[in-house]
């Protein structure tokens, strides 16, 4: 839920390089972030969890696609003849009204002008290829909307789950797969001449584009590459690590930076923490007071430079070792103020429920000593190699702030292999999880702010020096710091501390391959623990092969995300689309707005603030102004600092993370560009930032079965609609209420309806937690709904807004409005049961056991059955649209047992 707003610099300061981040810009706008709990803070306002890798239609699911599009195509032709009209949205008078299908519950058709433009025929047989009309609409309405398409749309071996998500992702990336086949090489761009400035710019980012694309794609030049640029990497790290070792590490020397006491968390400005006099007992501040005691042991000087270099390398090329720093608005002080944010991170799996089970633990110990012995015999290999060959070349250029040449011979002598270690890290990764805290605290606005003054920090966390790790990655060393969680950071001080430095090098070490394995050859020995992990945490078969084309769409988008946008843009979200996507955005906050006079629990003078607020929002789609991917310079200006080799992957993926990091930082002590967007536009996502009260709708969820311009409108808004609803929903959800219309993190409540507001919210998280999935293993697990309690409030209101804004469109009546709402053909459904239906189709997933586990324990959204039967249950709009009888049906609560909100 976090904003990733990014500073834009002033001009004014020139020489700006920093020891691990050379070369920082002046037109640094950042990009988005890719730090853990950064993407973990955002999915809490985003639509969807981060999206899965999703898979190319098969040959066979390919031609069944064209052959029923062929054949759509040509019903659509001969009823346009019939009709003899070829407007954009044909209607005609209802006569013969559409037949209801032999599962359909409507005894009598519907009445109304039929639409029978190609877009309407195309759409009506989506939807009969995606409903199940054995299934009793009353009875389980997700699996009635959703059915069939499950059955159409499996998941691909190599994902943990296939939904309506990843098939627009994956219709997108062929858009994008197009723009890249046709893109030329850079070769060819240097031999071309240009008319103007906008055709080069776009030529040459077309080139950069394909040449990220081919690195990727290109395994053949990967294995031959080998492990040798993880390898670097990995020396790198153990020569810092090592770099001020003259001797055995000694216990009990105080750390260089400080002799005073270690950190005690009165220390903390207290005074700065918000005091939201509204919160429940569990939400009121918590400044966690540590009962760390005795003192941690210090470490000694040597390791403390040693470690503090080591881990601002790996944090400086986004490795998340132990912590993370994210920079964003100070929600209490200047939400526009860009400030280090720290949060725990530095576990290999996803969540730390994982280290609580045995056979998990088992598997992960098996895996880190393999990553570890592959790492040992190649250091071993090259060694042998480096002997044989006699004295060869010294070594590589790259990064070398701590290769002292005398140092690196005698570094090398201290290549101790690391495997036998591995127990050892599975070890302290088990303690590391141990004192991370829940997601629950750690995205609870209030509990995890706690600022304290930089020069504090020593005195919280001696582990490391602060004024070097700082001075190593950024010019303005921050005044001050926002820590997530106080109590883990002198956990996580003491845990360093009376850890073997060996096994804080392994740590390490292991942290590396983990992370970037991936990137080297498929054939390459030191990849496969890193892949083998990853396939296990979602359920993937360990030999199921990897559909490449599919990752390295998603890694250009990750890298070069704006660049892709610009080109898809063009392609996917063409004519009125932004009209008419804006047009619905606004018209679901006027129905907030003309809603709010109508809840009883809400007094005047809240109910005001919430309307100002609600005026008060940004509202941001399809595309950013800045970058302007409007403009192809903007775009090249912006990625300038990323060059791209096509015959080096390993170096693209390690530049790209080094500059997202470095764009990072170079926003500290600024003020934050509003104006940024931390979603790309052919993203499948949306999202609301509280501290930047702007909701955003990048142009790549305005898809099908999302949105389609020349929908009918009860489409639209039932899909894409109950989106938007979402996101401004988010607004005024448990978490995002408790900041204003500025972005402040500032009470705005009265005392009593902020109780009214609880009493409703324990009314859905009670709904919620009564909801189960499998666990794999014979047994069920309950929804989390204390952490899902945000989303689960913006799926109730998303859906009720939409619905509203949708009849206050037919209220106002008139002919474009009631062309806009003509019936689908063939399909013998009302428009209101058709809006709930587009509402279900648009959240079908098939999903693996071990994905659905992990995504309960690590992802605020529910399972997608839940946001579609857990929503309705709530709306006597829904009962009455499908004849359900309340109290009695599954789908319709008795009125006493619903649970409202907004
Ligand atoms: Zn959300």
């Amino acid at each position: 839920m976090a904003t990733r707003d990014y500073g834009r610099p002033s001009t004014d300061d020139h020489d700006e390089d920093r020891p691990l981040l050379h070369g920082e810009d002046n037109d640094v706008e950042a990009s988005s972030d890719q730090s853990v709990w950064g993407r973990f803070k955002r999915q809490v306002s985003a639509t969807f969890a981060p999206l899965a890798k999703p898979d190319e239609l098969r040959p066979l699911e390919r031609f069944l696609v064209i052959f029923s599009v062929a054949l759509l195509l040509l019903a659509a032709i001969f009823i346009g003849l019939f009709a003899g009209s070829q407007h954009k949205l044909a209607h005609r008078p209802a006569s013969p009204a559409p037949a209801p299908g032999p599962g359909n519950p409507n005894s009598n058709p519907p009445e109304g002008d039929i639409c029978t433009t190609k877009d309407c025929v195309l759409a009506a047989g989506e939807v009969l290829r995606s409903i199940d009309e054995t299934v009793n609409p009353c009875d389980d309405f997700y699996a009635f909307t959703t059915n069939n398409w499950l059955k159409s749309h499996p998941i691909p071996s190599d994902a943990g789950l296939f939904g309506t998500g990843q098939y627009v992702l994956s219709e997108n990336s062929k858009i994008i797969r197009q723009i890249i086949a046709d893109a030329p090489s850079v070769k060819d761009v240097e031999s071309m001449t240009f008319g103007d400035e906008q055709t080069e710019a776009d030529q040459r980012n077309l080139a950069k584009l394909k040449g990220y694309y081919d690195s990727c794609t290109d395994v053949a030049g990967q294995d031959k590459l080998g492990a040798q640029p993880l390898l670097d990497v990995l020396d790198h790290i153990r020569t810092l690590f090592h770099s001020h070792k003259h001797g055995k590490y000694e216990e009990g020397n105080p750390p260089a930076s400080s002799h005073q006491s270690y950190f005690h968390v009165r220390s903390l400005d207290e005074g700065e923490k918000p005091l939201p006099p509204n919160q429940p007992p569990g939400r009121s501040p918590k400044p966690h007071l540590p009962h760390e005691s005795p003192r941690p042991t210090p470490p000694s000087s040597e390791r403390q430079k040693g470690l503090t270099e080591a881990l601002a390398w790996a944090h400086s090329r986004g490795l998340p070792a132990f912590f993370e720093i994210n920079i964003d608005g100070d929600a209490v002080k200047d939400p526009t103020a860009a400030t280090p944010w720290f949060f725990p991170s530095g576990l290999g799996f996803p969540d730390q429920a994982y280290y609580d089970d045995k056979e998990e633990v088992a598997f992960y110990k098996e895996v880190v000593s393999d990553g570890l012995r592959a790492y040992d015999n190649e250091v071993k290999h090259g060694k042998e190699q480096k002997v044989s060959k006699k004295k060869g070349k010294k070594g590589k250029k790259g990064d070398k702030k701590g290769d002292k040449k005398g140092d690196k011979k005698h570094h090398e002598e201290q290549r101790t292999p690391l495997a036998p270690l591995a127990d050892e890290v599975v070890e302290l990764e088990r303690q590391l999880a141990e004192i991370t805290p829940d997601s629950e605290e750690i995205t609870d606005p209030v509990a995890s702010y706690n600022p304290i003054n930089a020069t504090k920090l020593p005195y919280t966390f001696g582990s490391i020096n602060w004024q070097d790790y700082f001075s190593a990655l950024t010019v303005r060393t921050p005044e001050r710091l926002i820590l997530s969680s106080p109590k883990f950071v002198t956990s996580l001080d003491a845990l360093i501390s009376r850890t073997r430095t060996e096994v804080l090098e392994a740590y390490l070490i292991w942290t590396a391959i983990r992370e970037l394995g991936t990137a080297l050859g498929p054939n390459v020995k030191l990849r496969a623990a890193a892949e083998r992990l990853d396939r296990y945490t979602k359920g993937v078969d360990a030999d199921a092969k990897e559909n490449r084309e599919t990752v390295c769409l998603n890694d250009v988008n990750a890298a070069l995300g704006f660049m892709a946008g610009r080109y898809f843009v063009q392609e996917a979200f063409k004519g009125d689309s932004k009209k008419r996507v804006e047009e619905i955005i606004y018209s679901v906050i006027a129905a907030f707005k003309a809603r709010l006079p109508e809840l009883d629990w809400l007094d005047e003078k809240t109910r005001k603030k919430a309307e100002e607020k609600a005026d008060a929002i940004r509202v941001m789609v399809g595309y950013p102004t800045s970058p302007n991917t409007t403009d192809a310079v903007s775009v090249a200006n912006f990625y300038a600092d990323l060059s791209v080799d096509p015959s080096n992957y390993f170096s693209n993926r390690l530049a790209s993370s080094t500059r997202m990091s470095k764009r990072n930082w170079a926003s500290v002590g600024r003020k934050l560009n509003r104006d940024l967007w931390d979603m790309f536009p052919a993203e499948v996502n949306a999202e609301y930032s509280p501290q930047g009260n702007y909701i955003l709708f990048p142009a790549g969820i305005m898809q099908p079965p999302y949105f389609h311009v020349s929908w009918p409108s009860y489409l639209q808004r039932g899909a894409f609609g109950a989106v938007a609803g979402h996101e401004l929903s988010h607004a005024f959800d448990p978490d995002g209420r408790l900041y204003d219309k500025d972005g402040y993190l500032r009470d705005w409540w009265t005392e009593t309806t902020a109780q009214e507001f609880q009493v409703r919210q324990a009314c859905l998280t009670n709904q919620y937690h009564s909801y189960t999935v499998s666990d794999g293993k014979g047994g069920e697990l309950h929804l989390r709904s204390n952490f899902t309690k945000g989303e689960d409030v913006a799926d109730a209101g998303g859906l009720v807004q939409s619905f509203k804004a949708w009849k206050d469109e037919l209220a106002s009546g008139g002919e474009v409005v009631e062309a806009a709402n003509a019936l689908l053909p063939g399909l013998g459904y009302t428009r209101e049961q058709m809006f709930f239906i587009s509402y279900g189709i648009s959240w079908a997933r098939n999903i693996r056991t071990s994905e659905q586990v992990k995504r309960i324990r690590t992802d605020p959204h529910s399972p997608t059955r839940y946001r579609v039967n857990g929503v309705l249950v709530n709306m006597p709009e829904f009962a009455e649209a499908f004849g359900c009888k309340a109290g009695k049906d599954k789908m319709a609560s008795a009125p006493k047992d619903r649970c409202n909100i907004w």
